[in-house]
């Protein structure tokens, strides 16, 4: 490799490596060897690292005509990976921006853009193309088919050449390709091998009904947006409640944005749904080319849809979280739609961990186009951006679209309702129960959601006198018990945080008496359900991450949820999002309050949207409607008013709380996690890293000091966890950026900016 060294160098590439660490946060310099001067900057190469010059992967930044000052250690790139993958440039400035803001080395946030497919150039082909030679071998006579074959050639216009050998056997008369491959052999045409992959659209068939004109609300909201297309950054928040219709808007602005040829990114959480989601779009736009990217694809679709956008093919761009990086040409973004803006998949939970809802603003704002953030229940700090600090224009949809009726809400306190022995709390209550038979008898479907997993949460002693309970041995978790299954004794406890399987001991460790199961999960309901309805064995079926093992899973599920061959659908928060099933008229929410006590000051906010989410799955159609929620607090406030669809007055009240107590959206938060399988370790670099930063803290920035996780210990790990809150986000940059110089992030220290996940 040493004397590729010796090559000229022609011009200086400044280059991130991939797996980089923050030891070289702008980048390396190395030189261009004249044989790869093609190279530019959003192209993968690999260059040597290191003393021993391993051969290693790196993004280029930018390319330099003059040499570094040092040029002493300069060396070569060894090569150019693929010329086909190159990010465009306002994608390496997004990187940048990203690298600084989530605290991230560049190469890994470049890196995070690319689909593993699109890397890995997954469905790529070579093809051997043929064309005439630029001067054809003297010889004296050539066979028919020969002479067939150099004629085609020469009918074919030279841009449209080469072509491929079939297509040329064809046009030449030929029954198979042996006179192609004579003539190859001796001089009388070229080869020439070619890579692409080999695109296509993907189609739907479905078809779906085209609302005549839109609501006065619809218009209204639409015209607001559509009266900032085409001038600039703008952003707006579409507050509408689930089945207002704010996918109709969003499908007339679309149609707008791409009118005169420019393309439109509409991001949608990663759920079940958004094949559903997709086929409406595709078969409202029969005309338009649209780009989708999400899981259920395979990893070749992944890779050609990637390349269609990166051709600028794609009018309509589909996805979820990363399709946000999806690369379109610039000056091609004409407006940015993030569905269900409030989701918590929106961000990632590794590094870099960003959300694609703010990424998402952030490429809007450099593409100078107006995004649309929707949702029936806003997060809190994209109500605060359009409520408080008035950088976002709102919207409201009140009224649900014709044809949809409001759900009755009964709100049903399981204080008061037990099990049959008197040993445990019931899980459903007599209404609910009596709601369920009503709607089956008139031939309606029942939705159930329960967000919990597994049989039972707790495996206890049933001496109420002993306190043990069986405990992960990896985790400061409780086991949970699972069922092989329904109906079936035989069971396995599992740790839902690191997915260790233990025995359950026959008898109590600490007093010998017998072991018991409490609380329920949806295997447990399953079961009930299977024991209370005298109803077909496959009319109920259970969605929650232990049935959906893959995306087909679910789409097979929710098809047979559509057609009517389900009439109880049981699940996780799973089916709590989007379904549109207009024969759903009962909706049962059991264990509503159970994200009330997480350790977590969003507790409220995600207690709020799923009622409120879960309530929108029923009055999809004619006919009247009902929700039950089941909870021990009914009086709790997200409850109360998620029942009754006040939404602002949960936000205000909500607001009001955040604010006084400091907290995001009224501040900006950053966390900082360390872990070690020492705990006076991981303890010991918490409180050197608050030490650290404590100088730091100047401008109000509030750096509290370390503490054990709310979950100390997660697969042998112990976690110890720092957080520091700022006023503005800017405040919050400027103490990041000095900050970074004094941490080493990776195994044993993770930082999360604008975090969402507390535990
Ligand atoms: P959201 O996205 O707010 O949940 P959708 O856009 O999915 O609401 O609309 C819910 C249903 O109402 C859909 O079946 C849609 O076709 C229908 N719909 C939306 N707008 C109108 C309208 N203006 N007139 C009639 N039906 C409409
Ligand atoms: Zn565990
Ligand atoms: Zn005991």
């Amino acid at each position: 490799m040493a004397g590729l060294f010796d090559e000229p160098t022609v011009a200086y590439a400044q280059v991130a490596i991939e797996r980089g660490v923050d030891a070289f946060p702008d980048g390396l310099t190395y030189g261009i060897p004249e044989r790869l001067s093609h190279i530019q900057p959003g192209h993968l190469v690999t260059v040597p690292l290191g003393r021993g010059n391993t051969p290693t992967s790196a993004w280029v930044l930018s390319i330099h005509q003059s040499p570094p000052i040092d040029t002493k250690q300069l060396k070569q790139i060894y090569e150019c990976n693929n010329t086909s993958i190159q990010l465009p440039n306002d994608l390496l400035s997004l990187a940048n921006w990203m690298s600084q803001y989530y605290v991230t080395p560049i190469g890994p946030t470049l890196s995070t853009m690319l689909p593993g497919p699109v890397r890995q150039g997954t469905g790529t082909t070579t093809r051997e193309l043929v064309d005439l030679p630029d001067e054809l071998p003297d010889v004296e006579t050539l066979s028919e088919k020969q002479q067939a074959v150099i004629n085609v050639l020469q009918s074919i216009p030279s841009d449209e050449r080469p072509i491929d050998k079939p297509t040329l056997a064809k046009q030449a008369n030929l029954k198979s390709q042996s006179a192609i491959q004579t003539m190859i052999k001796h001089g009388f045409l070229v080869t020439k091998r070619v890579t692409r992959i080999e695109a296509q659209w993907l189609k739907h068939t479905q078809s779906f009904s085209i609302p005549e004109s839109l609501t006065d609300e619809q218009q209204v909201a639409f015209d607001a947006v559509n009266a900032t297309l085409h001038q600039g950054y703008a952003s707006h928040l579409l507050h509408g409640v689930t089945g207002s219709g704010k996918t109709e808007v969003y499908i007339r602005l679309i149609q707008r944005a791409i009118e005169d040829g420019g393309s439109a990114l509409i991001l949608v959480p990663e759920i079940s749904l958004t094949p559903q989601t997709a086929a409406r779009l595709i078969s409202r736009f029969p005309n338009h080319k649209v780009a989708i990217l999400h899981s259920t694809l395979t990893r070749a679709q992944r890779h050609q849809q990637w390349a269609l956008i990166s051709e600028g093919k794609a009018d309509i761009i589909l996805g979820v979280r990363s399709a946000v990086f999806a690369p379109i040409p610039e000056g091609n973004l004409k407006l940015v739609i993030v569905d269900e803006e409030h989701e918590t998949s929106y961000k990632q939970d590794s590094a870099p961990r960003y959300n694609g809802r703010d990424i998402a603003i952030r490429r809007a704002w450099m593409a100078k186009c107006p995004i649309v953030l929707g949702s029936a229940t806003p997060s809190m700090e994209s109500w605060w951006n359009a409520t408080v600090r008035k950088i976002s224009t709102l919207h409201t949809l009140k009224q649900r679209a014709p044809g949809l009726v409001v759900p009755t809400i009964e709100l049903v306190n399981m204080k008061h309702e037990f099990t049959g022995d008197g040993q445990d709390f019931a899980l459903f209550s007599g209404r609910l129960i009596e709601a369920m038979h009503t709607t089956l008898n008139a031939n309606g479907q029942v939705l159930i959601l329960l967000n919990r997993r597994g049989f039972a949460p707790w495996i206890m002693c049933k001496e109420r006198s002993c306190d043990w309970l069986m405990k992960c041995e990896h985790c400061d978790t409780s086991m949970v018990f699972h069922r092989k299954k329904p109906l079936h004794h035989a069971g396995f406890v599992r740790c839902h945080h690191c997915g260790k399987e233990q025995r359950v001991p026959k008898s109590c460790p600490d007093c010998s008496s017998d072991v018991v199961v409490r609380g329920a999960g949806t295997q447990r309901a399953e079961e009930l359900l299977r024991t209370m309805f005298d109803i077909e064995p496959n009319a109920i079926a259970r969605l929650d991450s232990d049935t959906a093992t893959n995306a087909s899973t679910i789409q097979r599920t929710l098809e047979r949820f559509g057609d009517g061959e389900i009439r109880i659908l049981l699940g996780t928060q799973m089916i709590a999002k989007g379904l549109d099933f207009p024969n759903v008229k009962l909706v049962g929410v059991l264990d509503a309050d159970s994200a009330i006590d997480m350790p977590d000051f969003r507790a409220a906010e995600r207690t709020y949207q799923l009622v409120s989410q879960v309530c929108g799955r029923s009055g999809r159609g004619a006919g009247d409607s009902l929700a039950i929620i089941q909870s021990r607090d009914p009086h709790t406030p997200p409850i109360q008013l998620a029942s009754k669809g006040e939404y602002e007055t949960f936000a205000h009240a909500e607001l009001s709380f955040r604010n006084e107590a400091g907290l995001p959206p009224a501040s900006r938060m950053v966390r900082f996690v360390t872990r070690n399988r020492d705990e006076q370790s991981a303890k010991g670099k918490a409180e050197a890293l608050f030490e650290r930063l404590k100088p730091l803290t100047k401008e109000h920035v509030q750096l509290n000091p370390p503490i054990p996780c709310p979950i100390p210990r997660i697969a042998d790990y112990y976690r110890y966890e720092c957080t520091a809150l700022a006023p503005t986000s800017t405040v919050l940059q400027t103490f990041l950026e000095e900050a970074r110089t004094y941490m080493t992030i990776g195994r044993e220290l993770a930082v999360d900016v604008d975090p969402i996940a507390l535990l």
